[in-house]
């Protein structure tokens, strides 16, 4: 099978899509629809040579915009469609084809994901009405990390709460841990060993892996729990929240705005959510950007060593995101806090990458340090291939297909 797989991820008034080539490094047709819904909504598209350019939707649908990205597919047309799918709960454990079961199940999890499964379950309800007949499939977030075992899942609540309602931990993040992970085994001598992986962008998570399987992770039950990120908290002690409602009157919308959109980065440095902002004002002096700097990077070592104790044996650790893959600030300030277990960081090394490049930071001894850029939609693609390649029963009805131009 060697035509290209569409990859669609869909926010609440977002939708990225990447039109994945068969050979992988070959270039890629992406772009992303923002505001959608809105007047102001707007498209941007990236040719096969890197151009972009920006059409203006207003008003568009999800729907809409992906008309028109369809138009600019010109003669690349896909054969199946992957899509990413924040939460699976315990059903899901794996990529998975979408039938008109799966649908319901997905949004039957939309209890444990309200803000992201109904997003997903828009694209994927848009797609098939574009591209009927076409094979879809969807790669969930949280279904490489079903591998957890019960006492790294479980909260220390009543047991009822997990049977009735499903409240444990899950985890996110699973493509980018999956991919960054086979990439590991591929590069590293030590192959599929130990590895804690940190994807740091504007949501960040880290991961304990051995031999190529999470066994636990930052994100909990929703993708709040754990590191400091750009306006999610991460960990907070939960009886601060009980303060804020029985003290200060304040209600659970008060509360959810508070942890998701107002703290992390934003909140500590009372400045802006974007690390490249901060590292700028931090060197010009800036107090709470400062702090904002050493309480991500703290939290960040502190997460990496407690998952060590995860793992029979800890290899290496990997870096990847918007800030592992860029910020060799981050990257030094955290491993300052790591040299017990091993780290010996390379300046030079960690200074060179940034900018989509891979490559090893230690000295050569030591735990192996490394920066893999990640790619979520070519996993997204990979996953998605795989299934359809191994349906040997595939109905006729999702035989993959050419859409008409
Ligand atoms: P998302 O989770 O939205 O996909 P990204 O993975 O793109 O986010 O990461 C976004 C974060 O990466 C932002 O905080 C941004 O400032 C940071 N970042 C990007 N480039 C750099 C850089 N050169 N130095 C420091 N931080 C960077």
């Amino acid at each position: 099978m060697n035509a290209p797989i569409l990859v669609i991820n869909c926010g609440s008034s977002s939708l990225k899509y990447a039109l994945i080539p068969a050979v992988s490094g070959q270039p890629r047709l992406s772009g992303i629809a923002e505001r959608l819904g809105s007047d102001r909504a707007i498209l941007r598209l990236r040719n096969l040579q890197g151009e972009k350019t920006t059409i203006e939707l207003p008003g568009a649908s999800h729907g809409d915009a992906l008309k028109v990205i369809l138009d600019n597919l010109g003669s690349c047309r896909p054969i199946a469609i992957g899509h990413r799918v924040v939460h699976g709960g315990e059903r899901f454990t794996q990529a998975t084809l979408i039938d008109q079961d799966v649908v319901q199940d997905i949004r039957e999890t939309t209890t444990l994901a309200p803000l992201h499964n109904p997003a997903n379950l828009e694209g994927i309800a848009a797609t098939q009405e574009l591209f009927p007949g076409l094979p879809q499939v969807a790669v969930f977030d949280t279904a490489f990390h079903q591998t957890l075992p019960a006492y790294a899942y479980r909260y220390a609540i009543p047991a009822e709460l997990y049977e009735r309602h499903g409240i444990r931990r899950y985890g996110f993040h699973g493509s980018s841990h999956a991919y960054v992970a086979e990439r590991l085994s591929i590069l590293s001598a030590q192959g599929r060993g130990g590895w804690i992986i940190a994807h740091l962008g504007n949501g960040a998570s880290a991961t304990a892996i051995w031999q190529g399987q999470s066994i636990d992770t930052s994100m909990g039950m929703t993708p709040l729990e754990g590191l400091v990120m750009g306006t999610r908290s991460g960990d907070i002690d939960p009886g601060i929240l009980l303060h804020l409602m029985h003290q200060c009157g304040w209600s659970s919308h008060d509360i959810d705005q508070l942890l998701n959109h107002r703290s992390g980065l934003l909140g500590l440095s009372g400045l802006t959510n974007d690390m490249r902002e901060l590292e700028q004002s931090a060197a010009e002096g800036h107090a709470g950007a400062k702090l904002a700097i050493d309480v991500f990077c703290y939290r960040l070592a502190k997460s990496i060593a407690g998952l060590s104790c995860a793992l029979p044996m800890l290899h290496g650790l990997a870096f990847t995101g918007g800030i592992g893959e860029n910020s060799p600030l981050i990257r030094a300030r955290t491993l300052t806090y790591l040299t017990h277990l091993g780290v010996h960081l390379s300046p030079n090394s960690n200074g060179e990458l940034s900018h989509g490049m891979e490559g090893r930071i230690d000295v050569g001894r030591g735990l192996e340090l490394w920066v893999i850029p990640t790619d979520e939609e070519g996993y997204i693609a990979v996953q998605t291939r795989h299934l359809l390649d191994n349906m040997s029963d595939t109905p006729a009805s999702c035989h993959p297909q050419e859409v008409p131009a």
